[in-house]
């Protein structure tokens, strides 16, 4: 089971929580009544579509209408959202990408 995997936690909030699993590398996303395990490529895809999603779409939209729908690695399940929540979880993962950079340079600093 994925989920009992050791977990590098990269940001925590009220929101939800994000993750790297030890042992295959993959990001662990909670966020909401959703978790998914997902490589970083599909991370950064995801991040870069809920960026344009937040600027194209602020003025047009309810903010609480569920009308953003994103691929989340399964052909079964797709994560809806609101706009309100396209920003937090925007905001959730670019926190987490800058804290895995910070993770890696110390990581990598000569001891
Ligand atoms: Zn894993």
């Amino acid at each position: 089971m994925h989920t009992r995997h050791q977990m590098d936690i990269l940001h925590h909030s009220t929101d939800g929580y994000v993750g790297t699993c030890c042992s295959c590398g993959r990001f662990q996303v909670a966020f909401g009544t959703s978790m998914f395990q997902i490589h970083e490529d599909m991370l950064r895809g995801l991040l870069h579509e809920l960026a344009e999603d937040e600027r194209y779409c602020a003025e047009r939209v309810d903010p609480r209408t569920k009308c953003f729908v994103y691929d989340v690695g399964s052909e079964c399940v797709r994560m809806v959202l609101n706009h309100t929540e396209v920003v937090r979880l925007r905001s959730m993962l670019s926190d987490a990408l800058w804290m895995q950079g910070i993770m890696e340079e110390v990581g990598s600093e000569p001891k």
